[in-house]
């Protein structure tokens, strides 16, 4: 980071606008609810055991990372986009080095989720790709209305969502009602023109402007675990006890947990472990972060079966 670049700032902690984008499609589009309900049901038979994953090996998901950029340095380079899919590759593969850390009464519990991802090679009309656009964009900051994902809005039109996780990474992401936030996500069943995650630059990868305390690319990490239909792990109640993230390996929860907490941190009669905020889907700093539980796999492998079935035959 350069030292006279001072006209950017990070929160003081992780706030992800995935919830308020799903709030507001559910309001604005019947058949996102309507597809929602079916997106559940097929979760919850096979976070519940009732349905059992026919997906074998490990699935490759083609991602296209369009660069929309205000200022030259938020145009980010290779290398910082290769570290943040390096990153997405260890975490979905349990191979991330911080896995050890994790509390050894959950370390049962830690999933292989069997899924990888690639910088696309060929674009949608068949020719070779880097999987990488860039964008020159008048626009400084993004909200959370997707305007970053339409060329008319200042942003960059979706490359088909049945054939690539679309990564818009953004100058910056301010929404008036949460302040500025580090991402958010689209789940499935979604529409298919705003299909995918937005990250603003800063806490993309490990590498070039990635800003500490969120440069271990673990915001892609939790991003992507929505775009795979995982909630927060808190259940997205506010401090309540009675929200759910419905997978039921990982500990009721109060609310989110911030920076690097002490383990273990009890809520909701959920002595003596407490909270796992050691879960990617929880909103602790990236260094505190390396896990998702058998649950939630459970509930990724739903979805490549069901709406995202179309990556497995790619
Ligand atoms: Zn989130």
């Amino acid at each position: 980071m350069p030292e006279n670049e001072t006209d950017e700032t990070t929160p003081a902690h992780r706030v992800c606008g995935t919830m308020p984008v799903h709030r507001r499609l559910l309001t604005e589009d019947p058949s996102y609810a309507v597809a929602r309900d079916a997106v559940e049901n097929r979760a919850f038979a096979f976070e519940q055991g009732l349905r059992t994953p026919a997906r074998v090996g490990v699935t490759v998901i083609p991602v296209v990372v369009h660069v929309v950029h205000h200022t030259s340095e938020q145009d980010i380079g290779d290398a910082q986009i290769l570290s943040q899919i390096d990153v997405l590759n260890q975490d979905y593969r349990m191979l991330n080095a911080d896995v050890s850390q994790v509390p050894t009464v959950w370390q049962p519990l830690v999933a292989d989720c069997r899924i990888e991802f690639r910088l696309a090679s060929q674009d949608p009309d068949g020719a070779p790709t880097g999987g990488i656009t860039r964008t020159r964009t008048a626009t400084d900051t993004f909200g959370m209305d997707d305007a970053i994902k339409f060329t008319s809005g200042g942003g960059q039109d979706a490359w088909p969502a049945d054939q690539y996780l679309n990564f818009w990474v953004a100058p910056r992401l301010e929404d008036p009602s949460v302040g500025e936030i580090l991402g958010y996500a689209q789940f499935p069943g979604g529409p298919t023109a705003t299909d995918g995650v937005v990250i603003a630059h800063t806490f993309v990868g490990t590498t070039g402007t990635a800003r500490a305390p969120f440069h271990l690319g673990r915001t892609a990490t939790h991003e992507v675990g929505h775009w795979l239909n995982l909630f927060h792990i808190w259940g997205d109640d506010g401090q309540g006890c009675s929200g759910s993230d419905f997978v039921a390996d990982t500990p009721n929860a109060g609310g989110p947990n911030f920076g690097t907490p002490a383990f273990p941190h009890v809520t909701c009669n959920n002595a003596p472990d407490g909270d796992m905020f050691v879960n990617y889907m929880d909103y602790t700093d990236d260094v505190g972060m390396f896990m998702f539980t058998q649950g939630q796999a459970a509930r990724m492998d739903a979805t490549l079966e069901g709406p995202r079935s179309s990556f497995l035959t790619l």
